[in-house]
């Protein structure tokens, strides 16, 4: 692929969608921002509020309630949301949906769209996704909770982790055992909150994300209608591998996004501050570090469009994806270490962005596939094995 097809021109529709992106993170989030952070939340009316200003559904088709579009528009709206000052504990808290309902929306009845799919993008309900147990992350195939079929309903039991929006959600997506041991033996259920049986055990405290609510889940014989199995049974791993792409891109963005957010600020401190008698800007050293900064996050970000692209084209990406979000969660390890460390003291103050992003891109390495099992993935499916 040509340098010249990787450096692409947004549209004139993707563009509107980064002026509503970034009008609504100004004017809707970035003020309260902080207070959601020492709330350990983000409140519901954020959901309705970017339901209303068309963010929730694009990705997602209109025939589930959806706006649309494909991943790079939702490429292009996530860069915009991040330039704009949305963390990645917020995105992770607001567009929660977009892990939670892939799913359903592609082979859940059409009374599951309407019960969840429809009201979540609307923004009248909130959605979790829940694979992890206790017993480990990386291995889904490995999975524990169980769920047996008993006349009209599923009996599950079993425990769940590290829940983005577990708290606060209405119902979760969740990955549980229907059949024999391994990946064939995994299903989707939807588990709603309230049901008998079903408890979210405790809020977890955590080093970044503060503002996304993540939570550990309990299920002692929760009866679960059979009609909230999402497509068939045992097709769970591979309704779940099918996602894997957009939310290895999506991490991506969230890496580089942040990242470029940090440079920006970052050059702004280095152009106001001076030591010495001169402005940080003013020594080559900085300058240099700058640069390296502003070429990482080029590379992560042109490489994860050209495979967001890619994708849309239909061709198959998934070494690919692994791959361009392990080049941008390098790159972003790097810029926001660089950019607390250019902020000098101030930059390890609470309450600093740059010193929340790099708390925050802590947890992209190891989340939706930690590196060394995406770069095992990638050495198989590049033939390195
Ligand atoms: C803030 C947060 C939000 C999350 N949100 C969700 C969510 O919404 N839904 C959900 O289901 N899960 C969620 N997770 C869980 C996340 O996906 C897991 O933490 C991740 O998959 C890793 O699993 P684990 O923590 O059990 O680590 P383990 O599987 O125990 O692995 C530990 C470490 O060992 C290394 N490792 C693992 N396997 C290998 C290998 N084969 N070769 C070499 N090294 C290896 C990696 O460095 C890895 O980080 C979230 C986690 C956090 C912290």
């Amino acid at each position: 692929m040509s340098i010249a097809k990787l450096d692409h021109r947004w549209s004139d529709e993707q563009r509107a969608l980064q002026e509503t992106a970034t009008r609504f993170v100004e004017r809707e989030a970035a003020p309260h921002l902080q207070e959601w952070e020492d709330a350990g939340e983000i409140p519901r009316s954020l959901h309705l509020a970017a339901a209303k200003a068309g963010l929730l559904g694009v990705g997602f088709d209109d025939s589930v309630g959806g706006q649309g579009g494909s991943l790079l528009d939702t490429v292009a709206l996530q860069e915009a949301f991040f330039a704009a000052g949305g963390s990645s504990g917020l995105a992770a808290g607001l567009f929660t949906g977009g892990i939670a309902l892939p799913h359903i929306a592609a082979h859940g009845s059409p009374a599951l769209v309407d019960r969840f799919v429809r009201p979540t993008l609307a923004g009248e309900k909130i959605g979790a996704f829940a694979v992890t147990e206790p017993s480990g992350g990386s291995d889904v195939a490995s999975i524990r909770t169980t769920a047996v079929l008993d006349g009209d309903a599923f009996v599950v039991n079993g425990e769940k982790t590290f829940i983005t929006s577990g708290v606060r959600a209405d119902f979760v997506t969740t990955a549980v055992r229907t059949g024999g041991p391994g990946h064939s033996g995994i299903s989707l259920l939807v588990i709603e909150k309230g049901t008998p049986g079903f408890v979210v055990d405790r809020q977890l405290h955590k080093m970044g994300w503060h503002c996304s609510d993540t939570a550990s889940l309990s299920f002692t014989d929760v009866r679960v209608p059979a009609g909230n199995l999402v497509g068939s049974q045992d097709s769970g791993f591979v309704q779940i591998a099918e996602q894997f792409v957009v939310e290895r891109i999506a991490l991506a963005v969230h890496a580089y996004g942040i990242a470029a957010r940090s440079l920006q600020l970052t050059a702004a401190h280095c152009r106001d501050r001076s030591t010495f008698g001169k402005p940080l800007m003013a020594n080559q050293v900085v300058r240099h570090k700058l640069v390296e900064m502003h070429r990482q996050v080029d590379v992560a970000r042109l490489y994860a469009r050209a495979v967001a692209a890619r994708h849309d084209a239909g061709e198959s990406t998934i070494a690919e994806a692994c791959l361009a979000k392990q080049t941008a969660v390098e790159a972003c390890a790097y810029v926001v270490d660089q950019a607390v460390q250019l902020h000098g003291g101030s930059g390890y103050l609470h309450g600093t962005e740059v010193e929340r992003h790099y708390r925050d891109s802590r947890i992209l390495p190891i989340g939706g596939g930690a590196t060394e099992v995406l770069t095992d993935l990638s050495a198989k499916l590049l033939g390195y094995a």
